[in-house]
């Protein structure tokens, strides 16, 4: 139901900027993976306000350079400018800084919309974390309580990042964990195969790098839920144009 330039839950924490006056800005700022959704959907951002965009990444791949594809595609068509350098420390005063993943204090204004129409479910909620700006934002603004789970850095990051940006531990959502370790964007067979067993039973595209964790950890934990759950679907599908042909040529396997 959201605008489709904004990859799902970016959406929501980029809102608190769609209504916001750019007039003191030239450029937005920012940095992470040369794939990332939040990229992508930073650069649909500066297309609409008309302000430059400069994204700092640690390294991209020769392939990708040679072979554009996915969020860092399109967000070159809108305009990126993309660097393999450290980001600026300090900036100028016409550039607005926006941290990896979305990972700030902004975001809650549309997380907190998000949650009140959340509201009128009689659900608990889940959904896989990745800075874990999200669920924290969501169980701040809902009595009902939000599982997550870990996909990048484990549980231990996960808390610090919550901590971050919430001082109050009984505020945060509960993290659910799974025993083995896995690695955030490295590909897993088993990853593969509860994605295209989503596909078959439900029709729904998920993710490729947050929705197989979160639902192995959703199954893994259905015993114990009191409550129904609603999952939540954060978009990433842009992604999967570049986490799909992965996994393909890695199981050779063709199930789309
Ligand atoms: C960004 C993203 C996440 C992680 O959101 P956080 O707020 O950083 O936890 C999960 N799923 C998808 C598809 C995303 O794009």
């Amino acid at each position: 139901m959201l605008d489709s330039r904004f990859s799902g839950n970016k959406a929501r924490k980029l809102h608190y900027f769609l209504n916001y006056d750019f007039n003191n800005f030239r450029k937005i700022i920012s940095h992470g993976s040369p794939q990332s959704n939040a990229m992508y959907s930073l650069s649909e951002l500066s297309k609409i306000k008309g302000v430059g965009f400069e994204y700092y990444v640690d390294h991209i791949a020769d392939y990708l350079k040679q072979n554009p594809h996915g969020n860092y595609k399109y967000a070159l068509q809108n305009g990126m400018k993309i660097l393999e350098e450290a980001f600026p420390i300090t900036l100028k005063d016409e550039e607005l800084f926006i941290p990896e993943g979305g990972h700030f204090v902004e975001a809650e204004y549309g997380i907190k919309i998000l949650a009140q129409e959340l509201k009128l479910y009689d659900a608990d909620i889940f959904l896989p974390s990745g800075t874990g700006t999200t669920a924290l934002y969501l169980q701040k603004h809902l009595k009902q309580k939000v599982y997550t789970c870990a996909c990048v850095g484990g549980a231990n990051y996960l808390k610090k990042q919550f901590l971050e940006l919430e001082g109050d531990e009984r505020r945060h959502p509960t993290i659910l964990t799974l025993d083995k370790k896995y690695h955030f964007a490295k590909l897993y067979r088993e990853f593969f195969e509860i994605w295209i067993e989503l596909k078959k039973e439900t029709d729904i595209e998920f993710d490729l790098l947050y929705d197989p964790l979160g639902w192995m950890t959703l199954l893994k934990y259905q015993p114990q839920f009191k409550k129904e759950i609603l999952y939540i679907h954060q978009g990433g599908l842009i992604g999967n144009e570049s986490m799909y042909p992965r996994y393909k040529r890695r199981f050779n396997e063709d199930y789309r």
